[in-house]
């Protein structure tokens, strides 16, 4: 099958690689009408999330239809149009009874392979879905085949991250980066009743959809956020601060905006080795601090009432559609936000 495989850093390639196969009677196997790049993918393609396997089929967003099903596979079949989130989940150990499904203790990360090891991707024609049942969700009804990638993993991760903050009606909230998932941040904040949401970024066209999405906008470049958000806020700073970037320099931006007892909610992927404020601040702000993965899978169908209300238009957030073959190419676009990329989906 063709698929996109890591090389080594910054390089990538659209090669033909081994089809994949069932390796448990638990798995079932996947064709991919539609794929895409997130963020979380550009971490390995710097080289900041490393031990990646050259050769690894990278991607962990997708949706497709089910064309072969292991014997175990229950309430699954044949020919079923699914959604993924972005790990798989086993759904009965305790992680995943606990609504931490990012945590299942036999969950695995599309597109990590590493010493061997792991689950290709799904930025290819076909993918293997380990503890299938756990995992694969069937499209709903009313739900468009984008919206269903989109609730894979960045809606899912947006809005988890507005949950995780404590969102609530009549507070001050700045959502940190207005990527994918900054963006459906923003979307996830306004759902849970928040009127007051500033997004903070400096590329304009993402600031636009921020803006569409009902949010106030902040450009970063003008390096007046934390002033603007204390005039905001009675001079206090905001209630939560939204982080979706995944860099020291916003993970101390939020420490900055946060008032003392808020929370920052961080779902950007850190790589750094240490937290860009100290105990001391953290201690003297009463700081609520929470980051981690998004367990999509339990996050997911919570969304899928607003999706259906056609309140947001989610998909405004794609601004390209490709062939597979020209995944490289998309890369390097949403990795240097060329072209007013926002968000890119692939065809296999
Ligand atoms: P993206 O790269 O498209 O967006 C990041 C945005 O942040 C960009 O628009 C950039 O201009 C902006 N930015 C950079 N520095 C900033 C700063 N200091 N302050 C404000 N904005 C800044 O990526 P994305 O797809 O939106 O993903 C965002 C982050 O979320 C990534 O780190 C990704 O790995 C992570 N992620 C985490 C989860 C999870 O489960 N926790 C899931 C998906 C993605
Ligand atoms: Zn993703
Ligand atoms: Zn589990």
């Amino acid at each position: 099958m063709r698929a996109l495989t890591f090389q080594s850093e910054r390089t990538v390639a659209v090669e033909t690689v081994c089809d994949p196969r069932l390796e448990q009677p638990t798995d079932a196997l996947v064709r991919v009408s539609l794929t895409a790049v997130c963020g979380s993918d550009l971490h390995v393609y710097h080289g900041r999330e490393t031990g990646l396997d050259r050769g690894t089929v990278m991607g962990h967003e997708f949706v497709g239809e089910i064309v072969e099903c292991g014997r175990e596979v229950r309430g699954l079949t044949v020919g079923t149009r699914v959604l993924s989130p972005f790990t798989t989940s086993c759904g009965s150990c305790f992680y995943c009874h606990a609504g931490l499904t990012a945590r299942c203790e036999r969950g695995q990360l599309y597109g990590w392979v590493e010493d061997g090891r792991g689950l290709h991707g799904a930025q290819a024609e076909y993918v293997r879905v380990p503890c299938a049942a756990g995992t694969l969700v069937a499209i709903p009804e009313g739900v468009g085949e984008a919206e269903a990638l989109l609730l894979g993993d960045v809606a899912s991760t947006g809005y988890f991250c507005a949950r995780q903050a404590g969102v609530q009606p009549g507070g001050v909230y700045v959502v940190l980066g207005c990527g994918p998932v900054g963006l459906m941040a923003v979307v996830g904040a306004r759902h849970l009743g928040a009127t007051d949401v500033f997004a903070v970024d400096a590329i304009p066209e993402r600031l636009a959809l921020a803006e569409r999405f009902g949010a106030r906008t902040l450009d970063l470049g003008r390096g007046d956020a934390i002033e603007r958000i204390r005039e905001a806020s009675d001079g206090r700073g905001a209630d939560a601060v939204l982080e979706a970037v995944g860099s020291s320099a916003a993970s101390r931006l939020a420490v900055d905006l946060v008032r003392p007892g808020g929370t920052v909610s961080a779902v950007g992927v850190h790589t750094e080795p240490r937290f860009a404020f100290s105990p001391v601040e953290a201690y003297d702000k009463n700081l609520t601090f929470r980051i981690g993965r998004c367990p999509a899978r339990s996050v997911l169908e919570e969304l899928i009432p607003l999706v259906r209300s056609g309140r947001f238009d989610l998909t405004s957030i794609i601004s390209h559609d490709l062939s597979l073959e020209r995944a490289v190419e998309a890369y390097e676009m949403f990795d240097e936000k060329t072209d007013g990329c926002t968000k890119v989906v692939l065809r296999p």
